[in-house]
C-alpha cells in the first residue's frame, strides 16, 4: 500500500499522569504514516483522489490539543480510531507521540509511544432457527453495522436449511455477512455475542434451538487459536449452511490454513454428500 508520512508536527497540550503537566501543558511531537492508495491521485493530479496531508495535520493537533488524557497510549488509540473513521481512503495508519520533556526526573531526548491500527475483513455467519428467523437476521446485521468500527459490506442471501447435531428441531434460517473492522478478533467475539444475548439466545442445549448464533468464520487471514476462539472457524468447511451463503458472497476466498477456495470446499462437500 502507499503511503504518505506527516513527520514531527508540534503540538502543546496537557496529556500525563501529574496533575502539573494536566495545569501547565507541555510540548509533544506526533508523527504519522498513512497507508492510502495514492495511484489514481497520481495518474490525475487531483487532491480529491488522495488524503489532503494539511487537513491530516490541523485534525490531530486540534483533536490532541483539545482533550486531556493521562496516557499517551489513549490519545494514541482514540486518534488512530477517530482517523480510521473519518478519513475516507486510509485503511491503515500508524502513529507515533514523542513527549521530549516527559517529567522522569532524568535527561533523554524522548519518549514515545507508537501504534499501528487498520481496517480489517471479518466474515461472519449468522444462524436462528427460533420465533422470527428472518427478523433475527436482519436485527443482527443491522447490530452489527452499529457496532463502533464495525460496517457491513455485503450480506448473503439467507439460506433455509435442515438442523445440524440431530437434536429435534425447527428449520434454521442461514446467512454471511462480509464486515469491514476495526476491532481485534476477540473485541469482535465480545460484541456479537452480546448481539446474540440481546436477541434473547439461552444457551440450553449444545446444537440445540436458538434465536440468534453468530460465528466468526475468517478474519484477514489470521489464524487465530485461543480457548474460547478459534478462526477460521473449525468446523466451517463441514457445514453447507455456511459455505453455501458465503459462497455467494466470497466465492474465491481462500482458507488460510488449507488454501482451498470457498467454492473448492463446498464442492468438496456436496461430492462426499452424493458418495
Ligand atoms: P456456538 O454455541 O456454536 O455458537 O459456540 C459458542 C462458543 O464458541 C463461544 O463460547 C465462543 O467462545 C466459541 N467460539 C470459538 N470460536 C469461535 C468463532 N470463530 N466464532 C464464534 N464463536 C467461537
Amino acid at each position: 500500500m502507499d503511503r504518505i508520512y506527516i513527520k514531527k508536527l508540534e503540538f502543546f497540550a496537557k496529556h500525563g499522569v501529574f496533575p502539573e503537566e494536566n495545569a501547565l501543558g507541555q510540548k509533544f511531537v506526533i508523527s504519522a504514516v498513512l497507508h492510502t492508495d495514492i495511484r489514481e491521485a497520481g495518474k490525475t493530479d487531483d487532491l480529491t483522489k488522495s488524503i489532503h496531508y494539511g487537513e491530516v495535520s490541523h485534525m490531530m493537533k486540534e483533536y490532541l490539543e483539545s482533550h486531556t488524557f493521562s496516557l499517551l497510549e489513549r490519545a494514541v488509540e482514540t486518534l488512530a480510531e477517530k482517523m480510521l473513521l473519518e478519513i475516507p481512503g486510509l485503511s491503515k495508519v500508524e502513529l507515533e507521540i514523542e513527549k521530549p520533556w516527559a517529567p522522569v526526573g532524568l535527561h533523554l531526548e524522548t519518549v514515545s509511544v507508537a501504534v499501528s491500527r487498520q481496517w480489517h475483513t471479518a466474515y461472519i455467519a449468522l444462524g436462528s432457527n427460533m420465533g422470527d428467523r428472518e427478523r433475527y437476521l436482519k436485527t443482527a446485521l443491522e447490530s452489527i453495522g452499529k457496532i463502533k468500527g464495525c460496517q457491513v459490506k455485503k450480506a448473503s442471501s439467507f439460506l433455509r436449511t435442515a438442523p445440524y447435531g440431530g437434536v429435534k428441531q425447527e428449520d434454521f434460517l442461514n446467512g454471511c455477512a462480509k464486515v469491514r473492522t476495526l476491532l481485534t478478533p476477540q473485541e469482535l467475539l465480545a460484541a456479537l455475542q452480546a448481539i446474540e444475548k440481546e436477541a434473547g439466545r439461552e444457551r440450553k442445549i449444545h446444537w440445540g434451538p436458538r434465536t440468534l448464533d453468530l460465528d466468526i468464520i475468517f478474519y484477514d487471514r489470521e489464524i487465530v487459536d485461543e480457548e474460547n476462539l478459534q478462526i477460521p472457524h473449525p468446523e466451517m468447511a463441514k457445514r453447507d449452511f455456511v459455505l453455501i451463503p458465503l459462497g455467494e458472497i466470497a466465492p474465491y476466498l481462500r482458507h488460510p490454513i488449507t488454501q482451498k477456495t470457498v467454492k473448492e470446499m463446498t464442492d468438496e462437500l456436496t461430492q462426499h454428500y452424493v458418495m
